[in-house]
């Protein structure tokens, strides 16, 4: 290397927007560039000469440390990825720490020991792109899974649970309950309060209903407008009965004023249709879901506010 190209050597080294570090085989650190200073708020007086490990102790032991003797000794090369290591170097811009990716390579100098170049990129803009795809990938699942209105369980989370539980339930020789669940004089209630109350009132009365599971297994969805589906896993007709009958008494405790309601109670009710697939009679999903309809028919007809068996 001609003394003419040298200086501009360093220049470069010192212009280019990542963090560059060249430690001799003795692991002193020999060449420290202006991006490391200014990211760290060490000066180059601070740290030429010094040993690595005394200038960065947070650094021992761990995988640099471990890639720094791989390039010196073995003569290998290094990446050591965002994912794994975070930041190791107490580097920070902005007052946040910057996320970094590190490449260590082995470099041969002639007449002496060999030497090795770290290099620190800042990988922050990446891993915060990263993770908002990542978030927004978790909201998109969600709200793919949920009912805009009410919050909870939508149409297709219950096509995807029936399947599920119907399929546990052949398997392991169980009990499968399905509730349909109606607003009674839904329609009136919206004429006479108008639509926006109306929404509130199945916000109101999914929450109160969906409250009421407890086991992970159970699952409540909204089935379509004023109708809610309930999927009991392991459950017989007995408990499904009683559970029906909470149901119904939680909804009418909501004490929803509904004026249009024939109802002598003048609240808003429920009515409830109750399939119960035995643990050795298993039918198909369909068959199942038909029962609990006409089941709640059955409940409709007989003066609503009530529950039916299929
Ligand atoms: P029944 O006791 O026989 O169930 O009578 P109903 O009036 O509840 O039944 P119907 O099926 O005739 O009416 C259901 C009403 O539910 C009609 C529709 O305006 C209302 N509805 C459906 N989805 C929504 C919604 O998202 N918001 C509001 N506010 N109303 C809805
Ligand atoms: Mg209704
Ligand atoms: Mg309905």
């Amino acid at each position: 290397m001609t003394s003419l190209r040298l200086p501009l050597l360093e220049s470069v080294f010192c212009a280019v927007s990542l963090g560059a570090i060249v430690l001799d085989g003795e692991r002193r650190i020999v060449l420290w560039n202006t991006w490391m200073v200014r990211h760290s708020g060490l000066e180059h007086e601070q740290v030429l000469g010094r040993d690595f490990f005394e200038v960065c102790p947070g650094l021992r032991g761990g995988r640099v440390d471990a890639a720094i003797q791989h390039a010196l000794y073995n003569n290998f090369p290094s990446l050591l990825s965002q994912t794994l290591n975070k930041a190791p170097f107490e580097l920070f811009m902005r007052g946040e720490r910057v996320q970094q990716a590190v490449e260590i390579t082995p470099i041969a100098v002639e007449g002496a020991p060999r030497h090795c170049l770290i290099q620190v990129s800042d990988v922050s803009i990446a891993v915060g792109r990263e993770k908002l795809l990542r978030e927004q990938a978790m909201v998109l699942r969600s709200q793919t899974f949920s009912d805009g209105l009410t919050g909870i369980a939508n149409r297709r989370h219950f096509d995807v649970a029936m399947e599920k539980e119907h399929r546990r339930a052949k398997r392991s020789g169980t009990p499968l309950t399905l509730l349909m669940i109606d607003i009674d004089h839904f329609k009136a209630y919206n004429d006479h309060y108008g639509h926006q109350k109306g929404d509130q009132c199945l916000i109101q009365v999914a929450a109160a209903l969906a409250g009421m599971l407890k086991r992970p297994c159970d699952l409540m969805a909204r089935y379509g407008g004023e109708e809610f589906a309930m999927i009991l896993p392991e459950t017989d007709i007995d408990q499904a009965m009683l559970m029906a009958d909470a149901i119904r008494a939680r909804a009418q405790e909501l004490a929803i004023p509904h004026e249009r309601s024939s109802d002598a109670s003048q609240l808003i009710t429920v009515s409830i249709g109750i399939a119960t697939q035995k643990a050795d009679a298993v039918v198909e999903i369909d068959a199942l879901i038909g029962s609990a309809d006409r089941a709640l028919y059955q409940a409709k007809r007989s003066g609503r506010n009530r529950i039916a068996t299929a």
